[in-house]
């Protein structure tokens, strides 16, 4: 008989007391890799990336492991991986922070980890006592320079939530603070930097409108700081609005530098002037105000030419920061599918404007 697929509870936060009792006598008060008597219980994902208020500290009985003192080290180390802490506890599903996302693997610091087992630098990663716990445990050689760009939460009145996504839970980091609201372009986030180039998840398949992009980057990445990264939207292809006045095939809208910090907006329009990179169009440059962001966009004026528009603190802020400094307004969206089958569809070039610089 055919199972009903049943949709999960979210797993019981525990407090700090629950958690470690608990995760004692799951794994009968034994350190799981070595059988010596446990003596902490470990934290799979670190607690800090634990942000939101229903998860705070990560205290779930599915994110801990108990080790004796050495093997915590390890586990702290990552030479003792959180799957295969996971598989000694017999513990079947993953619990994540968030803001991260379901099936990509992570290590215990929140780096994202690769088919073929390299890893890629997130949020924690240049904080000085991860950079001292991944050193010593010999394992920095594993990691490229390229890092996947962070979700985006919705603005607290977006339209086109889905239940993949996430909604800012409050807007009070914005609040009072200058911020700019930018075009939200329906393209393919990328990156660039000195030597490469990739969509939102590193690993992505080969795409003509990729080629493109990349045949124009290569005439300036050189440029480009080492460890620097250039983001925005290739918007080379139709996904699902087909412009046909675009100033570049490419709209930039973040500079990150090597301490993956996100360079103020006006420094980052110097960069661009610099490199010869064509912003996304800015609609609000003030003091955060909801009404003034509310009016941005009217579903039946805009809902044919326009997806939306992203909200950002115009000061910098580190990729750990990410899920409170940026924020997007979706249109209400009814041909999802259609979007994320964008790059098995025959490539539809957008069009460009009579005056575009490529
Ligand atoms: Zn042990």
């Amino acid at each position: 008989m055919a199972r009903q697929p049943t949709k999960a509870q979210p797993p019981k936060l525990l407090s700090r007391d629950e958690f470690r009792e608990g995760v004692f006598a799951r794994d009968s008060h034994q350190c799981v890799n070595c059988g010596a008597p446990a003596a902490d219980a470990h934290h799979i994902i670190e607690r800090r990336l634990f942000r939101e208020p229903h998860e705070i500290g990560g205290y779930f009985l599915e994110n801990g492991a108990s080790v004796c003192e050495p093997c915590h080290i390890l586990a702290e180390q990552t030479t003792l991986g959180a799957d295969t802490l996971r598989e000694m506890c017999s513990i079947a599903r993953i619990v994540l922070p968030a803001h991260l996302y379901e099936g990509q693997r992570y290590d215990k610091w929140g780096n994202p980890i690769q088919p073929n087992g390299t890893r890629l630098k997130g949020e924690l990663f240049h904080d000085e006592s991860v950079q001292k716990i991944l050193s010593a445990g010999g394992v920095l050689g594993q990691f490229t320079h390229l890092i996947r760009s962070p979700r985006t939460y919705h603005l607290p009145w977006s339209a086109g939530m889905h239940d993949d996504d996430r909604m800012m839970p409050t807007s009070t980091f914005l609040e009072g603070r200058r911020i700019i609201a930018t075009e939200k372009m329906d393209g393919e986030n990328t990156s660039i930097y000195t030597r490469d180039l990739h969509a939102r998840s590193p690993d992505g398949r080969g795409h003509p409108s990729r080629d493109r992009v990349k045949a124009w980057a290569s005439t300036f990445q050189h440029e480009i700081p080492e460890g620097w990264r250039i983001v925005g939207e290739n918007v080379t292809a139709v996904h699902s609005i087909a412009y046909d006045d675009l100033p570049h095939i490419f709209l930039g809208f973040q500079v990150w530098n090597e301490r993956n910090i996100c360079l103020p907006w006006d420094e980052t329009l110097e960069w661009f002037e610099l490199l010869g990179i064509t912003p996304v169009r800015v609609l609000y440059d003030g003091i955060y105000d909801e009404p003034a962001l509310r009016a941005l966009y009217d579903e039946r004026r805009d809902w044919e030419s326009r997806e939306g528009y992203v909200v950002r603190l115009a000061g910098s802020f580190a990729m750990s920061e990410y899920p409170q400094a940026v924020g997007k307004f979706v249109r209400c969206d009814h041909v999802q599918t259609a979007k994320h089958n964008w790059a098995s569809q025959p490539f539809v070039p957008n069009g460009l404007a009579a005056d575009a610089t490529i």
